[in-house]
């Protein structure tokens, strides 16, 4: 699963192409904030339709020259994660361990079996 290792979170941000947000890096994946304990407990899991509806680039958002704009189909306001660097990890279906999803086996136990 994706976790967001590098993010804010605007709050309260109307979903109005007509009203943008000052930003000064590109964000990497924009997701509406649907279950915020979620989100924080599973170490900011980025889980579609879990802790997080992904918003699609250019459809749902943009960013350009240091302004944001949102207007996402699913919401007229909501709190929005803005994440500008994420990690794909998995968990060993032995030990749990987390780790990157890049890395082949568990450091924990060797395994090399993987769950999302
Ligand atoms: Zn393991």
């Amino acid at each position: 699963m994706l976790i967001a290792t590098d993010f804010i979170i605007l709050r309260n941000i109307k979903a109005n192409g007509l009203a943008s947000h000052p930003l000064e890096r590109r964000p990497v994946k924009v997701a509406t904030l649907i279950d915020e304990g979620a989100f924080n407990k599973t170490g900011h899991g980025l889980l579609h339709n879990k802790t997080v509806f992904l918003e699609d680039e250019v459809h749902d958002w943009n960013w350009r020259d240091g302004q944001f704009r949102y207007y996402t189909r699913i919401a007229t306001e909501a709190d929005v994660v803005i994440a500008f660097a994420v990690d794909d990890v998995v968990f060993c279906t032995q030990c749990g361990a987390k780790r990157l999803k890049a890395v082949a086996s568990c450091e924990q136990c060797a395994e090399t079996g993987n769950g999302e």
